[in-house]
């Protein structure tokens, strides 16, 4: 049984005063229960490093929201999978729906992304989605194969191990409108198929497969009872720690 994997997507938002009490908050929920989910939270940049203090000898794991391929030079405002790595980092989201759309970048950039992640030792929470306007045209599974097949392009079954698919429609993130679970599910059900083809069995079983898009306390539970559903990549809902950890609560 795969072990659940929640994901908290902060976006740009927090400056480090914000961050230190949205973590110190998250901590001392953690009082009170033993999660059954694994815990990831992806401040911005410049929280990574008091994050990873705040957050040691606790169950909670650290990512960042992006970074770039190449590993050092004149890429002004851009950071490296070393310099992650470099402040605690475990995890990176890596293609997500808000950097393809509003900062370019393509399948392509993406894999390279995600090569250059697992070749420094952070793991890809690697996203794809299809637009509103795609599902309605009945292409959901094409944009969602292509994604997965470009994304994940030279990228070994060993590598894989180290990899979460998250899956995200565009026209449910930050918008309230949530998938319903069968929706969700049955896109998981298709990357997992697609994986098996592409890789084996074994890797389509072992890979976590999280959804994102308006997860809150109130839906979180079907969609994770879905069989397909392996955790969740929150935005909003992480920007408070109780319906954060509700959300980790329901796994
Ligand atoms: C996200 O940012 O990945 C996301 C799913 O956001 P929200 O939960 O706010 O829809």
């Amino acid at each position: 049984m795969r072990k659940k994997v929640i994901a908290g997507n902060w976006k740009m938002n927090n400056n480090l005063s914000g961050a230190v009490e949205l973590i110190s908050g998250i901590k001392n929920g953690l009082a009170d229960f033993e999660p059954q989910a694994d815990m990831i939270i992806c401040p911005p940049y410049i929280s990574l490093e008091t994050a990873a203090a705040l957050i040691k000898d606790t169950p909670i794991k650290l990512g960042a929201q992006n970074m770039y391929f190449e590993d050092s030079g004149a890429y002004t405002g851009e950071v490296s999978a070393e310099m992650l790595k470099s402040v605690g980092c475990e995890y990176v989201i890596l293609g997500h729906s808000e950097r393809r759309t509003i900062f370019n970048e393509s399948d392509e950039t993406i894999n390279k992304k995600v090569k250059k992640a697992l070749a420094g030792g952070l793991k890809p929470i690697f996203c794809i989605g299809e637009t509103l306007e795609e599902r309605e045209s009945g292409v959901t599974n094409k944009v969602v194969e292509k994604q997965v097949r470009d994304g994940l392009q030279d990228i070994s079954e060993s590598d894989l191990a180290n990899v979460i698919v998250a899956y995200e429609p565009v026209w449910a993130i930050g918008t309230g409108k949530t998938a319903t679970p069968e929706q969700a599910q049955e896109v998981h059900e298709f990357i997992r198929n697609l994986i098996k083809e592409l890789y084996s069995e074994n890797a389509a079983q072992n890979l976590v497969i999280q959804y994102g898009g308006s997860v809150k306390p109130a839906n979180a539970k079907e969609l994770l009872s879905q069989n397909d559903i392996d955790g969740a990549l929150v935005g909003g809902a992480c920007l408070q720690p109780d319906s954060f950890l509700d959300i980790v609560k329901s796994s």
